[in-house]
């Protein structure tokens, strides 16, 4: 609540962009938090924040937890937050109960998460992951023109006694707790959801063009009329799709010359294709080419892909881990995939990652009126605390 108070908008939620003096304030709560804890802070050359409490083993590489403070413009108090503060408390409960970790365990706040001023978003995680070169991230423009460059200089310069780390340092695992922006928990009255996976999804664009002609004059065989074949098109893809009960959506759909005496000479749509499997994922996103130009006739149909990412599949050993700790602490658990996208998306290709959901009222997200209980907060910081525990004893 703290936290939620740096950008609080009158109708209840939080307004805290990326790189922003709301951020910079933020980062100082954090930072002080940190000191009165007595971990020690560090940042990288993204603004990365990283709280470190020091294992038995300086050598051993730490268990790390956390996710974002950055909020969508019109964000709640818990997307990203929880994350981040349920992780400054699993380690204030390790504190408090004398817990000697082997591996040092760090709480992170990973830059920009949600790419609403700097987009796309999850700067923070590519860039230490090295999933996008920091060249391109630092280039970025807001609307106003600002670099992403020259905002995280700002950002960097408000603690500027930081101790900086590289990119890329090995982590043992990566746990991180997040509210689930979804209904499933909640409808099922269970406080902790261990996250299997991410679906991803695939994103094209689709032009199909013909010719334009008189309604009233031009005979129908002789017609190219790209919204007819355009609705063909669409049509065959939903069947495509359909046996593998694939997301599919067409959200976008815009026609030329869009007036009504006259045969549109273009179509243009959007494809939104998700699944949870990545070999059912590849294989239908690439039959949209076939399907396209088997139902283009007698217009052309151009596709492009615009965007990419891949479903994964948390590791096992990770799941089972956070599992054991919710059954040792008697809080009911089930399994739960992300349809969402999260930093640990990122993670998940540098070291064995996993992630906490907690319920959400109504399954809210990305609105002010974001909700969620003390109660269930509470059990799943519990779950991350002993699962961190776990993680940074057995080495
Ligand atoms: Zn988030």
């Amino acid at each position: 609540m703290s936290l939620a108070e740096i950008g609080a908008t009158a109708n209840g939620g939080v307004c805290r962009l990326a790189l922003t003096d709301e951020e910079i304030a933020a980062r100082r709560l954090l930072i002080d938090w940190a000191e009165a804890l007595g971990l020690s802070v560090f940042t990288d050359d993204i603004g990365n924040l990283f709280f470190r409490l020091a294992g038995s083993d300086p050598e051993a590489a730490p268990v790390v937890t956390g996710s974002h403070i950055d909020t969508q413009p019109t964000g709640g108090k818990f997307d990203g937050a929880y994350g981040v503060v349920a992780g400054f408390e699993a380690v204030e409960a390790m504190l408090d109960a004398g817990a000697a970790p082997t591996r040092s365990v760090e709480v992170v706040a990973w830059v920009n998460e949600e790419g609403s001023r700097f987009s796309p978003g999850m700067m923070g995680s590519e860039a230490f992951t090295s999933r996008r070169p920091i060249a391109q991230i630092l280039e970025v423009t807001d609307a106003d023109g600002i670099t992403t460059a020259a905002a995280l200089e700002a950002v960097l310069a408000a603690s500027p006694n930081l101790e900086r780390r590289e990119f890329g340092t090995p982590i043992a695992a990566f746990i991180e707790a997040h509210i689930e922006q979804g209904p499933v928990l909640e409808r099922n009255g269970v406080p902790v959801g261990v996250v299997t996976g991410i679906q991803g999804s695939r994103r094209f664009r689709v032009e199909v063009n013909g010719e334009a002609g008189h309604a009233g004059t031009q005979p129908m065989a002789e017609r190219r009329d790209a919204l007819l074949a355009a609705l063909r098109i669409v049509d065959a893809l939903r069947a495509t799709f359909a046996p593998d009960d694939a997301k599919f959506t067409v959200g976008l759909f815009d026609v030329t010359p869009n007036v009504p005496s006259v045969v549109p000479s273009r179509a243009y749509f959007s494809i939104d294709l998700r699944h949870p499997d990545q070999a059912t994922l590849a294989r239908l996103g690439d039959a949209i080419a076939a399907v396209c130009a088997d139902h283009a006739a007698p217009c052309a149909a151009r596709i492009k892909e615009i965007a990419t990412s891949e479903s994964l599949e948390f590791p096992e050993a990770i799941r089972a881990t956070i599992a054991a700790a919710a059954d040792t602490l008697d809080i009911p658990a089930i399994p739960i995939l992300s349809l969402a996208g999260h930093d640990a998306r990122q993670l998940h290709y540098h070291c064995p990652t996993g992630m906490i959901f907690t319920p959400c009222k109504d399954g809210v997200s990305h609105n002010e009126a974001e909700s969620a209980t003390p109660a269930d907060l509470a059990a799943g910081t519990r779950v991350l605390a002993a699962t961190l525990v776990k993680l940074a004893t057995d080495v």
